[in-house]
């Protein structure tokens, strides 16, 4: 196997952004003396622990596939010489009970930073990993991309698993192929007897069980069952309940019985706590001002704070120069930049029109139902905000004839944001969706 092999199956399974700054930089050294072990090298420090917290599952599976081998993964600077082969191997051990069920180790309820936007959710998951399937069953848990829903999950799972109960942690498009193969396979009781019998099912980003009406079926009976015997069952979803479209109301209803907790966006003191904590766990050290800049000019989620630390540290060690507030500045230009060019008109279009329950194509046409006109409003205002297109490019695209229209849909907006909560809402949870996108 090459590095080429390795880095194209990886960047099927990851964001672009995440690929084209880190993994790629990934280099598979063979090592011919002991198979069992697969060593890369990176020329940087700073991002072996974020890769090895974020992607440690991605490359073993990458080995998986390619060639069927489980090798032991080590990630280590170019020219450095290897720990010792019984280190790596008994850490790698200690991993794999929690790896078997797809568990990331270091989502830990210690690590999750608690501030009034999450301490409901928070309260109620560490309540549920203490007391499974007796407090609140089961628990929805709903809010934006990048807000800690994954976080507390397997910061669940990880609790239950260490109390000796069996857990399951899988995304509904896992528990969704899981299903499609087993039926291809004419292998259903393998099926059931692995998700009726477990003591704790997580189930991540459950909005895309909408229109999957054979899953949702099998997800009813999966989820009764659980639910009779006492076992405890936890749900995220970017959003309530009630706004998954194409679900069937029993579910609908069922996803309510127990507990539905929510995640806001972090105020400013949470988004200080975390990069302090962060900053922490990945051994950086930044100043007052650095913190405070970084937190106040970022707003849309932790992953994408997460990110730009990361950043920051491996630009001030290639630059070989300490982390001050004028390279935060520029680094942070340079990424509002990036993002602006990296997001068109027709993502958009697609985002906004799956949330409102519209047709994408109705934000085009000459449709003026206040439904569409509301949907074509926020279009416009996004377009403006995250793009680097002009008022007559976006009048252009929109097949308005001029861009006065434009610039009055854009005060209006303005002034929607000023009074209307839910309107406000609305458009941060879409400016959210629309950032986070890849
Ligand atoms: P979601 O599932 O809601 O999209 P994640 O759980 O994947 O978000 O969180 C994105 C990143 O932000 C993760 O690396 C997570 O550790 C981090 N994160 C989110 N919330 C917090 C928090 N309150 N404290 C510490 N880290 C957090
Ligand atoms: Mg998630």
């Amino acid at each position: 196997m090459t590095t080429k092999e390795i880095l194209s199956f990886l960047k099927q399974e990851t964001t672009s952004i995440d690929y084209e700054r880190y993994l790629k930089q990934l280099n598979y050294k063979k090592n011919s003396s002991d198979e069992n072990l697969a060593v890369f090298e990176v020329s940087n420090k700073f991002i072996i622990n974020w890769i090895k917290t974020k992607y440690l599952t991605q490359i073993k599976n990458a080995f998986e596939s390619l060639n069927g081998s489980k090798p032991t993964i080590e990630i280590k600077l170019a020219g450095e010489r290897i720990k010792s082969k019984k280190d790596i191997i008994s850490k790698d051990q200690k991993a794999s009970a929690s790896e078997s069920t797809m568990l990331n180790p270091s989502y830990s309820f210690d690590n999750f930073v608690v501030g009034p936007s999450n301490q409901m959710a928070y309260n109620a998951t560490y309540a549920v990993a203490k007391k499974p399937g007796i407090l609140y069953n089961p628990l929805f848990l709903y809010g934006g991309t990048g807000l800690g829903k994954t976080h507390l999950l397997q910061a669940l799972g990880n609790f239950a698993i260490e109390n000796g109960k069996s857990v399951i942690y899988v995304t509904i498009e896992q528990f969704m192929n899981d299903f499609t193969f087993s039926i291809k396979n004419k292998n259903m009781e393998h099926f059931r007897a692995k998700y009726r019998k477990c003591d704790v099912l997580l189930i991540d980003d459950i909005q895309f069980l909408s229109g999957k009406e054979q899953t949702q079926e099998e997800f009813f009976h999966t989820f009764n069952e659980l639910h009779n015997e006492k076992k405890q069952i936890i749900m995220t979803s970017d959003r309530q309940p009630s706004q998954i479209g194409g679900l069937v109301d029993r579910l609908k209803s069922r996803f309510e019985w127990g507990l539905t907790a929510d995640i806001q966006p972090p105020g400013l003191e949470t988004k200080i706590a975390i990069i302090e904590k962060k900053s922490e766990l990945n051994g950086i050290t930044l100043d007052r001002d650095v913190i405070n800049y970084i937190a106040a000019n970022l707003d849309n989620s932790i992953r994408e704070i997460e990110g730009v630390l990361i950043r920051i540290n491996a630009s001030a060690s290639l630059l070989n120069q300490e982390i001050n507030l004028e390279l935060a500045q520029n680094l942070l230009k340079e990424q509002i930049k990036e993002q602006k060019d990296n997001i068109k008109l027709p993502d958009i279009i697609a985002i906004v029109a799956a949330e409102l329950n519209i047709k994408p194509s109705d934000i085009k046409s000459k449709k003026r139902t206040a439904i569409v006109a509301n949907a074509r409003r926020v279009v416009i205002y996004l377009a403006r905000e995250l793009t680097l297109n002009s008022m007559p490019d976006i009048a252009k695209f929109l097949g308005m004839k001029d861009h006065s229209s434009i610039s009055h849909n854009i005060k209006k907006a303005n002034e929607l944001i000023e009074k209307d909560e839910n309107f406000k809402l609305i458009i941060a949870n879409l400016r959210n969706k629309i950032i986070n996108k890849d």
